[in-house]
């Protein structure tokens, strides 16, 4: 059939990198720009200032070829059409997708990741009133966080949920609050209240979004009889996270304990979401998902039809070379 025909060419996984520019506290303290993207390619070049024994200066190049490269004069807009659109049409068809935004902290992850369920939402909603009309489907948001290995609703006060596996192992988050989706300016209040509720947190401490993974479903139901009437069944999925700040994962030497354990459950989540995205990779009937919570959430989106798109987020700057080449030597493993 023409869906399955679709599904066909939108590829399982999509791995694209997204360069920021410089921001004016880079250029104030004269940072350079070290990245450089061959224009319509996907290949991407770090130049990596490095010292002698004798102390001059030479530069180590870094070469990278990815799905997609995304230079800093690229809007959200070409985000979207080069990595969401595309599956949207999907998920009326079972498929269950994720999108990722993974970087260091200021790579701009939150910037890349916050317009696209809202333009999602838009088309899915126009499949609901045009090719899908009156067959029954229905729109639903949840949106949570994942901190220190514990599950907060976002939508509910930040109240901490927890997960249960049935029989089919399948795995539900008991009480997530789901709200259904009528119009484009619900799920924009919805997020924007979810958006508060994280980065208040519990300590109202800004940089904690840093610290948890942000993750907001998107979900179509329909019921059986494809009327509104009788109880609606999970049809497909889409899930947008913002990942914990990559270089978190690296805060397992700090003198704070509290810091230490994020830092160890963020580098655990990271590493087993790279493990999970290659099994799925290489067709493996094992998938690891018990590494971690947030693989451990993501379960039921990996098995069956999947399709999962990793957008790495990277400063330009010459001061973040070393967490630029981290983020990309982590999304070419993930390839
Ligand atoms: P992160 O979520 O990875 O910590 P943010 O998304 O908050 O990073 O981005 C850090 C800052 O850089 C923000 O002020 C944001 O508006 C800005 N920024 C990020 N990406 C871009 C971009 N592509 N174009 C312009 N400004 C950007
Ligand atoms: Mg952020």
């Amino acid at each position: 059939s023409v869906d399955k025909e679709r599904a066909n060419n939108v590829a399982k996984i999509k791995v694209v990198v997204r360069k920021r520019p410089l921001n004016k506290k880079e250029v104030a303290k004269k940072e350079e720009d070290i990245i450089t993207i061959q224009s319509n390619s996907n290949a991407l070049t770090v130049h990596e200032k490095k010292l002698k024994v004798d102390l001059t200066e030479y530069v180590e190049k870094h070469e990278f070829l990815f799905d997609a490269v995304l230079n800093e004069d690229i809007g959200n807009e070409e985000v979207y059409s080069e990595t969401v659109e595309p599956i949207v049409p999907l998920i009326f068809n079972r498929t269950k997708a994720t999108c990722f935004a993974y970087g260091q902290t200021g790579s701009g992850k939150t910037y890349t990741m916050q317009p696209l369920p809202l333009k999602a939402s838009q088309d899915i909603l126009s499949l609901m009133h045009h090719s899908y009309r009156n067959q029954g489907f229905q729109l639903f948001v949840s949106y949570f966080e994942i901190y220190g290995g514990k599950v907060f609703d976002l939508l509910n006060d930040r109240k901490k949920l927890f997960m249960r596996e049935d029989g089919k192992q399948q795995v539900c988050i008991v009480g997530l609050q789901e709200y259904k989706v009528l119009d484009v300016e619900t799920i924009k209040e919805l997020i924007e209240r979810g958006n508060a509720t994280r980065s208040t947190g519990t300590t109202g401490a800004n940089e904690e979004s840093s610290r948890s993974h942000a993750i907001l479903q998107l979900v179509i139901k329909r019921s059986a009889d494809g009327s509104e009437k009788k109880p609606a069944r999970l049809v497909g999925k889409l899930s947008f996270i913002d990942l914990a700040g990559s270089e978190r994962g690296a805060d397992t030497t700090d003198n704070d304990k509290q810091t230490r354990m994020e830092g160890a459950e963020i580098n655990k989540s990271l590493l087993a979401l790279k493990e999970c995205i290659r099994a799925l990779d290489n067709d493996q009937g094992h998938i690891p998902f018990r590494g971690s919570k947030l693989t451990e959430v993501l379960r039921d989106s990996f098995v069956g039809d999947s399709r999962t798109v990793m957008i790495s987020c990277i400063s330009p700057s010459s001061g973040s070379c070393e967490h630029t080449l981290n983020t990309l030597r982590y999304a070419d493993r993930v390839k």
